[in-house]
């Protein structure tokens, strides 16, 4: 998390440096298919500039071929060499004349003469017209030159005359190797127009250079007689001198050599505003392909075709352009999978991190339930401990409570025997009076002294019932009991104690009043208490012990309760403080353990009441038993019953 917190700021920043990416890599695969197409592109055009030149050198030859053989009929006609041969035979001239200018009308040449051996024209086509080459001296020309040298020639050239361009083809008359010499020459002037007629339907620029550089046959007409490169001052004096190409300015063509692809190709490009240049830069641009023309021996030819780059360059601008978009939306796919991919492997990271919290969280809840259930028994094992302790606590309680009801019959046994012994002696006095009133036939007397004894078995009877109802094991379970009742138990078991003591009863409060609890476990509180308080009063004169019993008022209502005052010395302040602690007596070993009030409380405590201890204001000391009153529905019960 705090990874992907601490990279989100960044987050623009690689967004830009992506997009530009994604831009450069787009323009950088349309440029790569923008250059790979320019350069197919012009090795197609290069492969059809190559044929182009093929067609175009073959049907300029065709073109030359056509003339090539005028100069040797002209050479070989019987007149023209009888004309060289009688110079001043005039009528042989006029017919030589008009033979060469019905030859030149046919064959469409622009002009045939012949030139005599001093170099004089000595006949021609166009003897008719005012600019006639008759007469002329053309023993300067070069193709007159070169035909007396080799026999035969060809030359480009402009005429000196009319200053006409147009291709030279010459024969000598009578050859250089023959006996008589050599007569003269030959001359057809071929114009370049019929030479171009062939490219009249070419559109790319096609071109022939001549020894010089300089344009002679172009299908531009306003490249010809420019020069392919600038001509350096003496050239230009030579050329001018010979009058080659009758004073033309020989400009050079306004174009820029961009680059040299391999010998005799070029990309080339004309300057805007320069001839036969258009508008717009790209329209400007070509391949320049030229070689050397062979079959033009005398001269060293070259022909150069013009290939524009415009259509090459949109095909690669264009198919450039469907590259970037190609390559852009490639790209832009890629990066649209790879973010997909990315968001999925997230996404199964989150489920899986989610999966994993989810088994972690079901073993903790494992563990947690382990844990619970553990415990849970070892809680209900304490519980289980706790019933078992709580049951043997119980039972011991019952023991030491039976102990302590043992303990007080064991203090009342001494005065149970003085009860008993005294109806005892009066049996057998009774007895053995019977006796003697028997023998002596008293039988009346005897009668009523036997009614006596039965009556005496009788109390005793009594006696011992009450001490064996005391003595036997309650179960503790409640049940409605009249306070009343317990009270009169608990004083027929003390009955001869009280009556030793000559102490007085004194019975007050509401009667009948009825709690719930057990009747002999009360009766043994009630026993404990009333003997405490005949021994707080030993040796009084007139003990009185008061016993009240009442409804619970104040802060205990629901409970009924039995007061017991004595009028002894009250509880000291030791007394007050352990009052119901064990063991805790200020009697002597024999009369008291200190368990009787510490038994009487937890009794009381079982059935729901409580036992309190205090000072009466007027000396003494009382203590109230409070105890559970009956309950409603219980209450209904014991009436239905
Ligand atoms: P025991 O009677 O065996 O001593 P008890 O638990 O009954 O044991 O009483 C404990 C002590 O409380 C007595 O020893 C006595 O000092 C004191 N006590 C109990 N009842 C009275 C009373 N009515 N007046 C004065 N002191 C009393």
């Amino acid at each position: 998390m705090s990874a992907l917190s601490a990279a989100r700021p960044l987050r623009p920043f690689f967004l830009l440096l992506l997009v530009c990416l994604w831009l450069l890599l787009s323009a950088l695969g349309g440029w790569g298919v923008y250059w790979l197409a320019q350069r197919a592109g012009i090795a197609d055009l290069r492969a059809s500039g190559e044929h182009r030149m093929d067609l175009y050198a073959a049907s300029l030859e065709r073109e030359v071929d056509k003339y090539a053989f005028l100069p040797a009929i002209v050479a070989l006609d019987e007149d023209v060499r009888a004309m060289l041969n009688r110079p001043e035979d005039a009528g042989l001239q006029q017919r030589v004349n008009q033979y060469l200018e019905q030859l030149s009308e046919r064959a469409g040449t622009l002009s045939v003469y012949v030139v005599d051996s001093r170099g004089k024209v000595k006949a021609a086509s166009n003897w008719r017209r005012a600019d006639s080459f008759l007469g002329e001296d053309l023993s300067f020309r070069p193709y007159y030159r070169e035909a007396l040298r080799v026999g035969s020639g060809r030359y480009f050239g402009i005429g000196t005359t009319r200053g006409e361009p147009g291709y030279y083809l010459t024969s000598t008359l009578g050859s250089v190797h023959d006996r008589g010499g050599v007569l003269g020459v030959a001359v057809v002037k071929v114009g370049l127009e019929q030479l171009e007629q062939s490219w009249a339907a070419v559109e790319s620029p096609v071109l022939v250079s001549d020894e010089n550089g300089v344009l002679i046959l172009s299908n531009r007409p306003e490249w010809k007689f420019t020069t392919l490169q600038p001509l350096d001052e003496a050239t230009r004096q030579q050329l001018e001198n010979s009058q080659k190409y009758n004073r033309r300015a020989l400009q050079p063509l306004d174009w820029q050599v961009l680059r040299e692809l391999d010998a005799g190709t070029a990309l080339v490009r004309f300057r805007p505003g320069a001839a036969g240049a258009s508008p717009g830069a790209s329209a400007n641009l070509f391949l320049s392909q030229s070689r050397p023309l062979h079959s033009f021996l005398a001269t060293p030819w070259r022909m150069t075709v013009l290939s524009p780059l415009r259509p090459v360059n949109q095909l690669a601008l264009s198919r450039a352009g469907v590259a970037t978009a190609a390559m852009a939306l490639a790209l832009l796919l890629v990066a649209l999978l790879h973010q997909r991919r990315r968001h999925l492997r997230e996404q199964l990271a989150a489920r899986e991190a989610l999966q994993a919290a989810h088994d972690a969280l079901e073993r903790k809840v494992a563990q947690r339930t382990a844990d619970l259930s553990a415990a849970n028994q070892a809680l209900q094992q304490e519980v289980a401990e706790r019933v078992q302790a709580e049951a043997t606590l119980r039972a011991k309680q019952e023991e030491l409570v039976q102990a302590g009801k043992l303990a007080v019959i064991g203090r009342l046994s001494t005065e149970m025997a003085h009860e008993l012994n005294q109806p005892l002696a009066a049996l057998r006095t009774l007895a053995g009076n019977s006796q003697r009133f028997l023998e002596r036939g008293e039988l009346a007397v005897a009668q009523g002294n036997l009614q006596r004894m039965a009556d005496l078995a009788d109390r005793m009877g009594r006696i011992t019932a009450r001490l064996r109802n005391f003595a036997r094991k309650s179960e503790g379970r409640p049940a409605s009991v009249v306070l009343d009742d317990v009270l009169d138990n608990a004083l027929s078991v003390l009955e001869a104690r009280i009556d030793r003591a000559g102490a007085v009863i004194a019975r007050k409060g509401e009667p009948r009043l009825a709690a719930w609890c057990d009747a002999n476990r009360v009766e043994q509180v009630l026993v404990n208490l009333l003997g405490n308080a005949l021994d707080a009063m030993r040796g009084q004169a007139a003990p009185c012990v008061e016993l009240e019993c009442r409804q619970a008022a104040g802060q205990e209502p629901g409970q009924v309760q039995i007061l017991v005052r004595d009028h002894g010395p009250g509880l000291s302040a030791e007394a007050q403080e352990h009052l119901f602690e064990p063991f805790f007596t200020t009697k002597p070993e024999d009369q008291g353990l200190g368990l009787g009030l510490a038994l009487s409380a937890d009794i009381v405590q079982a059935c729901g009441g409580s036992l309190k201890g205090a000072n009466h204001p007027d000396g003494g000391a009382v203590f109230t038993l409070s105890l559970p009153a009956v309950p409603p529905a219980a209450l209904a019960d014991t009436r239905a019953g």
